[in-house]
């Protein structure tokens, strides 16, 4: 090895050691589910976005298995040039129609979505206005495109009007607002009401990440959108199919305009290959599921509210989350990654998020529930994050 480069990732890797939060990831042995195998442990999982449980449903596992075997491993090219399958367009329809737009595009990732539906639109002389929390394939978007960017200080509707005002007064050419519909390290939930008004004041655009508010709000989890009843009024909606659908892969749903703009012009579309047929499939299948079976979405919601007021009773500070995402915030680094390390011990998974995905002092074990986690897993759970909690210090 290069002796210049080993020198630099030695120091690189020695400096997440001395923070104490080097670590490599945990291995499941298991199906994802409420209770898994992981490094040779059966534990309660908390940290996984399988909201509903899809990823083990019957009819999602059973729609990937035909799928094998009718159209094979792979699609075999590009979606524009040979690799668009009839069930990528089968895929396409049900999204648009489980979040009432016109149109809807499949990209391979939540990430490539957000990387391509930003980059694309926005040009030299437009600006994008990103609430400050949002996520990292948003602000990879940003740094991919020339147009200018502008922070808004997290769900503060009055520092983005600033920014907007000024902005139109400076003649600024098109302007996206972007956020999250629901953050992903804190469970709160921008006000999409708030910002579709701003655009309209200041004629602006649009845009969610729906990532973890689909499967989550709305009816029957059709997310932020649909939560906040602005169903035709609302331009570009991101989402992926890798959280609550349980599978994998990202979308843009919007009018058929961009639809077309997007097919001919971005680039993850145009030069990386698509899904494999059995994803597609069971993308599709996961939709059918949470339009029949509302009752995951429910049970949902009740194992939220159950768990969280559990943090709550025993004094831990739960943040200011509104939705399954609850992050139980501990101080430093290192404590969290203790935190983590002891209630795995003691049977329980919730993954320690540390900077630079929030900041150093507000690091933090973030949980997850799902639907399919008895009451039993969750009061077990709660039992565990009290012993651990106490003998930290932490409550
Ligand atoms: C997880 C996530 C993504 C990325 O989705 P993938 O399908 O995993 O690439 C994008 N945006 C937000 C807000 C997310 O939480």
């Amino acid at each position: 090895m290069n002796l210049r480069l080993k020198a630099y990732l030695e120091s690189e890797i020695d400096a997440l050691k001395i923070k104490g939060i080097f670590r490599l990831p945990r291995v499941l042995e298991t199906a994802a589910g409420p209770r898994v195998r992981m490094d040779g442990r059966d534990i309660i999982q908390l940290s996984s976005n399988n909201y509903l449980g899809l990823t083990r449903h019957p009819k999602v596992v059973a729609a990937a298995r035909r799928a094998v075997e009718e159209f094979g491993a792979g699609p075999g090219a590009v979606r524009s040039i040979a690799g668009t399958m009839s069930l990528h367009l089968e895929l396409e329809k049900r999204l648009a129609r489980f979040k009432a737009t016109e149109s809807a595009l499949v990209f391979q990732s939540g990430y490539t979505a957000n990387v391509g539906v930003v980059s694309t639109l926005m040009q030299e002389g437009d600006l994008i206005v990103s609430d400050e929390l949002n996520h990292a394939s948003i602000i990879d978007g940003c740094r991919l495109c020339k147009a200018q960017r502008s922070i808004y200080r997290h769900l503060d509707y009055g520092h983005l009007r600033e920014i907007l005002k000024a902005a139109r007064q400076k003649g600024a050419g098109k302007i996206l607002v972007v956020a999250d519909g629901v953050f992903s390290m804190d469970g709160d939930v921008s006000d999409l009401k708030a910002i579709r008004a701003l655009c309209r004041e200041f004629d602006a655009i649009p845009m969610v990440d729906d990532a973890h508010a689909t499967g989550v709000l709305g009816a029957d989890g059709r997310g932020s959108v649909d939560h906040f009843g602005l169903k035709d009024d609302w331009d570009i909606q991101i989402g992926t199919m890798s959280k609550a659908f349980g599978v994998m892969g990202g979308y843009v749903c919007c009018p058929r305009l961009l639809v077309d703009f997007y097919i001919h012009k971005a680039r993850p579309f145009l030069f990386s290959s698509s899904h494999p047929p059995a994803v597609i499939a069971a993308c599709s299948a996961a939709i059918e599921v949470m339009e029949t079976e509302p009752e995951w979405h429910a049970r949902l919601w009740d194992n939220t509210r159950f768990f969280k007021e559990g943090l709550k009773r025993l004094g831990f500070n739960t943040g200011n989350s509104m939705t399954p995402i609850t992050p139980v915030i501990v101080g430093s680094g290192s404590r969290a990654a203790r935190f983590s390390d002891e209630l795995f011990d003691a049977g329980v998974f919730a993954q320690g998020i540390y900077f630079p995905m929030v900041a150093e002092e507000k690091s933090r074990l973030r949980t997850i529930v799902m639907a399919t986690h008895t009451r039993r897993d969750l009061e077990e759970a709660l039992d565990a994050f009290a012993r651990v909690g106490r003998n930290l210090g932490v409550i």
